[in-house]
């Protein structure tokens, strides 16, 4: 065998080297994207319920149809593409701003918020940063956080108005519109530890490398069944179950 052609095998077997670029971050660290709804707090009870019936009679107004048929839109459209507004913005001359104040506006959020004891001690106590990621608006999101006494521990809410990319409104789980997101604040993907109780966004975002936690707490008991899927890396029922070193597995 030739030399060359040596040289060229072994150079085959090689690993392929990435040059770092300039103010790419240092892999390693965990940074904790947090959904809102659901996982740092319970919507189910009470925000939800009102939630849906906001959008409900916005879209009658809005649209002229019947309330089956709006329901039926509403629906429909978060199954698609993640959100209602998705939806709207894409097939109706709504204005997407007014449509997600006005039903995400509540006479008292306060009382309508059900959340974790100590949760406030259990997220200061978990290391490294810390991020929201809500396909809620953020007036509503950082209201919710305030509200929860937990907003300082978060360097960033990325809503849904902070998802759009190209004139287009985009929500979890688009997975370029999370790629990009992380790129901008500077997130590895594989240093990203996403917790939520949607398993759809888990199941698109496990693809991209990221890591999964589960959290079924606030679910409604039929919702999560027993098992662990196998894009979900952790399964949860609460968030004092959280540890820096990640493990595959299922705890309370
Ligand atoms: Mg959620």
């Amino acid at each position: 065998m030739t030399d060359s052609r040596t040289h060229a095998r072994r150079a085959r077997r090689r690993p392929r080297r990435v040059a770092r670029r300039p103010g790419t971050p240092v892999h390693g660290a965990p940074v904790w994207l947090f959904d809102l709804d659901n996982t740092l707090h319970g919507a189910s009870r009470a925000i939800f319920p009102a939630i849906n019936a906001a959008m409900t009679q916005y879209i009658i107004d809005a649209l002229g149809v019947s309330r089956d048929e709006a329901n039926h839109l509403r629906t429909s459209y978060t199954h698609r593409y993640g959100a209602t507004l998705l939806g709207l913005a894409r097939h109706h001359p709504i204005d997407p701003h007014d449509f997600l104040k006005v039903v995400h506006t509540f006479d008292d959020l306060r009382a309508m918020l059900h959340a974790e004891r100590g949760l406030a001690r259990m997220l200061a106590a978990l290391p490294g940063r810390k991020i929201v990621l809500t396909n809620g608006p953020e007036a509503y999101a950082h209201a919710v956080l305030a509200a929860l006494g937990i907003e300082r521990l978060f360097e960033r809410v990325i809503a849904i108005e902070g998802m759009r990319a190209r004139g287009r409104w985009r929500a979890k789980p688009d997975r370029a519109m999370l790629r990009g997101t992380l790129r901008r604040a500077g997130v590895a993907l594989a240093d990203a530890i996403l917790i939520e109780d949607t398993r759809s966004h888990l199941k698109h975002y496990r693809r991209l490398g990221i890591r999964t936690v589960w959290i079924t707490g606030h679910l409604p008991a039929h919702l999560p069944g027993t098992g662990r899927p196998h894009y979900v890396d952790r399964r949860i029922r609460s968030l004092k179950s959280l540890k820096p070193g990640l493990q595959s597995g299922r705890s309370k």
